[in-house]
């Protein structure tokens, strides 16, 4: 009865579907909401358990059916404290993302980057290497201390002198429950947000000197010159107020400007006409540029320089109806920053080349441009400057965007995984390094006997962490 009284019923603890976000991987398992540390600990010992945030990963890394789904983010481990003297935040697994950055902006502070949705768990971001883009921009790239539950029960806490504490911090699935994170973060601050819509060769000159670069390609423009939609963030300065040059709604470049800003709805309306608005985009042309100043307080800025949440200015349902978080399936991964254009490319003539089998890329390519290294092992950035590719399809063309993955991946070296929303799969061994592959699957072992906590099967398997669990449908073909 949410619809008519806006309160969702508590869900029952007990056999029951878990499933990852746009539900394309599911199964069954003994879901659990402990409500406090003594019921964790007591939970922990009857069968093998896994981990949940809030479900927002796409690729399934949640999913382990059969075994006991610890459901932290449903949970009641909703502690949430801010240390003015060093300007850290400690907090449960069950904050999420939105409640932390509510509760900072009120002692004047914000997290360092985020992504571009608030519903996750804190702890889910960080594990599954959730990221924003510009300076330190992969969340688990702020934590300074952070504590779980070994196999037995016993807290561990690390600091990041220990030697394990860069592979705990980064860890999706191999390490938990995560009880407790501290994160360094920021004050609040103004920024001026630049948007254009323009081509691929004229990002370099727009972007110099920003701080934090993001771009959408229109999938089906010019490959050679792409028309993207680029997105830069400065420290706001004085003098430099709001600026528009947009071409007039009434004419052809200024309705080809609002439909791309739309696409997301214009795309779930009129599907078939996907392509050939892309097309037409191309040949129109269009050239437009728009200067928000950020408020301070406001907690989207990196994604949404207006003021407020889009939820907050649209009605929910619209949004919930048709934008691309609620309609499209996700695949992600990291490709060495100078590459990126090569890469777009790639995609732009592989998806063209996909078309007559009945595949169309949905929305637009996203490229989140991450330009500093990181220390954890398993962060896209940590061999170096990185852009984050998102690609969007249709829930039942997901499986192409795998063959997009694949492609890219075996074309281009260095490309990494996103932990919540690549295919996992052994083509990302090489770029990870044999090394930091056995160190993590060290850790997991040190802390973990077999029959307690059991990461998703695809991890499994790149990590070597033991025979299939005995509910994966490999287990059972094989028995
Ligand atoms: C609409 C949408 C937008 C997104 N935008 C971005 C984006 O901008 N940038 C980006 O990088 N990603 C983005 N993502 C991906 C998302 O941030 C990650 O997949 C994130 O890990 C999900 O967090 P969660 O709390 O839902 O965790 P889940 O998906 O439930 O779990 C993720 C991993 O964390 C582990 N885990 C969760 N809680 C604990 C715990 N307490 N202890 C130990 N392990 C735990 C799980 O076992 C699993 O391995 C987006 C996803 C959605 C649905």
């Amino acid at each position: 009865m949410k619809w008519l009284t806006g309160k969702a019923k508590a869900p029952a603890d007990g056999l029951a579907r878990v499933q990852s976000w746009m539900a394309v991987f599911f199964g069954e398992a003994h879901v659990t909401r402990p409500t406090d540390e003594a019921a964790l600990v007591d939970a922990l010992g009857t069968r093998p358990y896994s981990c949940i945030g809030q479900s927002h990963s796409y690729n399934g890394i949640q999913v382990i059916p059969g075994i006991t789904a610890f459901h932290m983010g449903e949970a009641r481990f909703d502690h949430l404290t801010y240390d003015p003297a060093t300007g850290t935040a400690t907090c449960g697994p069950s904050v999420k993302v939105l409640t932390l950055k509510q509760a900072l902006v009120k002692h004047g502070r914000r997290m360092l980057n985020s992504g571009n949705y608030m519903e996750q768990t804190v702890i889910g971001a960080l594990s599954g290497g959730t990221h924003g883009y510009g300076p330190e921009p992969v969340i688990a790239q702020a934590v300074t201390a952070l504590t779980f539950l070994d196999g037995y029960g016993q807290k561990v806490t690390l600091t990041p002198t220990d030697p394990d504490f860069p592979y705990a911090a980064l860890s999706f699935g191999t390490i938990g429950p995560i009880l407790s994170v501290t994160l360094r973060t920021a004050p609040v601050a103004s920024y001026q947000s630049d948007a254009w819509v323009t081509r691929l060769s004229k990002k370099a000159a727009l972007a110099k000197g920003a701080m934090a670069v993001s771009t959408a390609i229109v999938p089906y423009s010019d490959p050679k010159d792409p028309l993207i939609m680029l997105h830069t963030l400065r420290p706001a300065s004085k003098g430099k107020g709001p600026r528009k040059t947009t071409a007039p709604l009434l004419s052809l470049a200024g309705l080809t400007e609002f439909l791309l800003r739309r696409l997301w709805a214009f795309d779930r309306l009129f599907p078939s006409l996907r392509y050939r608005l892309q097309r037409a985009a191309n040949r129109i042309n269009p050239r437009t540029h728009r200067r928000v100043i950020t408020a301070p307080d406001d907690l989207d800025y990196l994604y949404d320089p207006e003021p407020l949440l889009k939820t907050q200015r649209a009605p929910d349902l619209l949004t919930g109806f048709f934008a691309t978080t609620f309609t499209a399936y996700n695949l992600a991964f990291f490709v060495p920053l100078h590459r990126s254009d090569e890469v777009v490319r790639f995609l732009m003539l592989e998806a063209e080349r996909l078309r007559p089998l009945g595949f169309v890329l949905k929305s637009l390519i996203g490229v989140r441009e991450l330009p500093e290294k990181s220390d954890l092992p398993f962060a896209g950035n940590f061999a170096g400057p990185v852009a984050a590719i998102d690609l969007f399809a249709d829930v039942r063309d997901y499986a192409w965007l795998e063959r997009l993955q694949r492609a890219v991946t075996s074309y281009f070296p260095g490309v990494r995984p996103h932990w919540g929303k690549s295919a996992i799969v052994e083509d990302f061994a090489g770029s990870l390094g044999q090394q930091h592959i056995a160190a993590l699957r060290a850790l997991h072992l040190k802390h973990y006997p077999p029959g307690t906590l059991t990461p998703n099967e695809a991890v499994r398997k790149l990590f070597d962490l033991g025979a299939p669990a005995a509910q994966s449908a490999i287990a059972k073909a094989t028995a």
